[in-house]
């Protein structure tokens, strides 16, 4: 067996729909050896990517888990800078229904006259238009090179279609979620995951009292997840409460209240913090390793 080595899992954004200048909206990569696969790609997610020393031509899998604005606004800049840089290989973006339906919208049309001023000039077009793939059933998605992708729909109120995402390679399983409430189907998709990187929007307090609380997920919800899945470690991301309350220390609270239902490792997200698979202890990309 060879290459887990190099299996490693950057946070890239740990907020959410606020502008928080401390916490990037939601976006996350995995690199599997030399490939970069992301997930989400919201506010700022494309300057945080460059804070990790990923250049986004590199990155030619971009998994979306729903269409919030949180999670897609920064879309058209990662379509367009990557391919003002010159991308490589084709891009393709996975998404629930209605992903073919917003890069149709969100990349060609309203930005036509810098399409044909830049084809006027002689750029290529090659890189422009992502191939997109809608997930309409459950299961696999692909199997390439060393690793698999797998897809569950997932609950999150308001009619929005929305779904989690699993990488398998080898023994080793990393699952991501977007948002949304646990279920047994979710629960299911985490059996033994060496990492799940879920949101965690606020306490159960503070949600019972957001017009939005229901479709997210609490502390208790996801300690109950995490430990019937048999998962080893949690990181958790979209830490809405603290833009909210104010309340800088309602993340580690929150971490509190799952060690106490969960006996595995818990992580709160920050941008840029790194988990190697298998695990190593987790550490901060600094600015000058860049
Ligand atoms: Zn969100
Ligand atoms: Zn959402």
């Amino acid at each position: 067996m060879h290459g887990f080595s190099h299996l490693r899992f950057v946070l890239i954004g740990s907020g959410a729909v606020r502008n928080n200048p401390r916490r990037g909206g939601p976006a996350q990569i995995l690199h599997v050896g030399d490939r970069v696969l992301m997930f989400d790609c919201g506010r700022s997610a494309c300057t945080n990517l460059a804070r990790a020393g990923v250049r986004v031509e590199t990155v030619d899998r971009l998994f979306l888990t729903h269409l919030h604005f949180d999670h897609i606004c920064d879309v058209p800049y990662f379509v367009f800078v990557g391919w003002n840089n010159g991308r490589r290989n084709p891009l393709r973006v996975f998404g629930p229904e209605g992903t073919e339906q917003f890069i149709a919208r969100m990349i060609r049309p309203p930005f036509e006259q810098d399409i044909a001023s830049r084809l006027g000039h002689g750029k290529d077009p090659f890189g422009l238009d992502p191939e997109v793939v809608e997930i309409q059933e459950e299961g696999v998605l692909f199997t390439e090179a060393t690793y698999q992708v797998s897809a569950v729909f997932t609950e999150h109120g308001g009619g929005m279609p929305s779904v989690a995402y699993r990488v398998d390679v080898g023994d080793h399983r990393i699952v991501i979620t977007g948002d949304g409430i646990p279920s047994p189907r979710l629960t299911e998709f985490c059996r033994d995951a060496d990492l799940l990187v879920s949101e965690c929007s606020g306490t159960r307090e503070f949600l019972a009292w957001q017009p939005w609380g229901s479709w997210h997920t609490t502390p208790e919800t996801l300690a109950t997840m995490a430990s019937r899945a048999g998962v080893q470690r949690v990181m958790i991301k979209h830490l809405v409460m603290e833009d909210i309350t104010g309340d800088l220390a309602a993340a580690e609270k929150m971490a509190d209240q799952i060690r106490q239902g969960y006996s595995g490792e818990v992580i709160v997200g920050e941008d840029g913090l790194e988990v190697a698979i298998p695990f190593h202890p987790a550490k901060q990309v600094s600015s000058d390793e860049l």
